[in-house]
């Protein structure tokens, strides 16, 4: 017995009487519209694989060819092992499609969003971040020990406000989401960058959400608005509607040079597998060559969220595929995703602090590859889940 497994147990326990704890389920089967979990079959509808790609045979057959001529490890960091060339091929592809002069991959998002932060602020900086930030970039934030002004959710004004008094900081910086991964909605972009530029800021957007999903060939949501030249720093990741893993920063040839010598989550990690990079490679080859893969995403989530809607539930006002269903209480979002599992659909209820305080929700994340009847299917045991727990009448 470990010597903190008292105090570890009671925080458990903690954790269990507010309906906080988390637990993993294994599922026995690939990332599909259909899973396997403890031998029965569930609908996803709570991936980040929008597209459907995770398991799609061109992606299989680009990892499996990269593992049969580079292996599988990336054998140390890219400064020390050398940098394989799947990864070169992804980053000039990457630059290409967010029109912008290069790229960098990481190893996940989260290692390049506290990678990218901490490498461009530092003490005697300022950090404009929004509010409902992912998690990753809060974590850049905190260990860049520049000092951090936090804006209310989407409010420029409140912004501007704080911009004003910051006039005496060595570098300012803005952070946001473009689409904030728990609501769905995006950032007010084009405020941001005419605010950033009166005010000498710089602006890094992350992308996670919006890279092969929004924008014109899924460039993302900087891309839709026309505004790329005006972001200096492009985060976004190869995990979600690319179905693969990593991540990547892009940007000016100066900023990926800069990350290359400063980032440390770049310098002190392993290189992405090149399967990995070989496979994101492939998503991009099947959204450029396919548009209607992303219309069938959002085709697929208006309907399920129109369905849902008719059915009684309140879904917070995305902008996205990410469809918010909005439940309250930490301990009602638990007992409706158990109402919904018992019935073969598998939503997982997202809870605080994920969310904030009063707003556990289900998130609902329909793909491309889910069939009509797969959605009606959910919305069947939606609604039955819901009147059995009085959420809807
Ligand atoms: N940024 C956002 C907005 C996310 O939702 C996520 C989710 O995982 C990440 C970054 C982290 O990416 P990764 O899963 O590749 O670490």
């Amino acid at each position: 017995m470990g010597i903190l497994d008292d105090e570890f147990r009671a925080a458990l326990d903690a954790l269990g009487r507010d309906s906080l704890r988390r637990h993993l389920r294994e599922i026995g089967s690939a990332h599909a519209p259909r899973i396997e979990a403890d031998g029965r079959q569930f609908i996803m509808l709570s991936s980040n694989n929008y597209l459907g790609l995770a398991a799609h045979p061109a992606l299989k057959r680009a990892a499996a060819d990269a593992i049969d001529r580079y292996g599988v490890g990336a054998g140390a960091s890219r400064l020390i092992a050398g940098s394989l060339a799947p990864l070169h091929e992804l980053e000039a592809r990457i630059a290409r499609l967010k029109r912008v002069e290069a790229a960098l991959v990481f190893g996940s998002g989260y290692l390049a969003n506290i990678g990218a932060i901490t490498a461009v602020a530092g003490p005697g900086d300022v950090i404009f971040s929004d509010e409902l930030n992912h998690a990753s970039l809060i974590d850049g934030c905190r260990l860049s020990k520049a000092a951090i002004q936090i804006y209310r959710h989407r409010d420029v004004d409140h912004l501007a406000a704080l911009l004003r008094e910051s006039h005496d900081a060595r570098r300012r910086l803005i952070v946001t989401d473009s689409v904030f991964s728990m609501d769905g909605d995006c950032a007010p972009l084009a405020e941001i960058v005419d605010l950033a530029r009166r005010h000498r800021a710089a602006v890094m957007i992350d992308e996670a959400h919006a890279i092969g999903v929004v924008g014109p060939g899924g460039a993302g949501l900087a891309a839709k608005l026309g505004l790329e030249k005006e972001i200096d720093i492009h985060a976004g990741t190869l995990s979600k509607a690319l179905g693969a893993y990593g991540a990547y920063i892009a940007g000016s040839s100066p900023l990926v040079d800069f990350l290359i010598n400063r980032a440390r989550s770049f310098i002190f990690s392993t290189g992405l597998p090149p399967a990995m990079a070989a496979a994101a490679s492939a998503a991009l080859n099947l959204i450029e060559s396919d548009p209607t893969l992303i219309e069938r995403l959002w085709d697929n989530a208006e309907y399920l969220r129109g369905e849902l809607i008719a059915a009684g539930f309140t879904i917070a006002p995305t902008q996205t595929p990410i469809i918010p269903v909005m439940i309250g209480a930490s301990y009602a979002a638990i007992n409706m995703s158990a109402g919904l599992l018992e019935r073969g659909i598998y939503v997982i209820a997202i809870r605080p602090p994920t969310v904030p305080e009063g707003t556990a929700r289900l998130r609902v994340t329909p793909t491309a590859a889910h069939t009509r009847a797969d959605l009606d299917e959910a919305v069947m045991a939606f609604t039955a889940a819901g009147r059995g727990l009085g959420l809807i009448s």
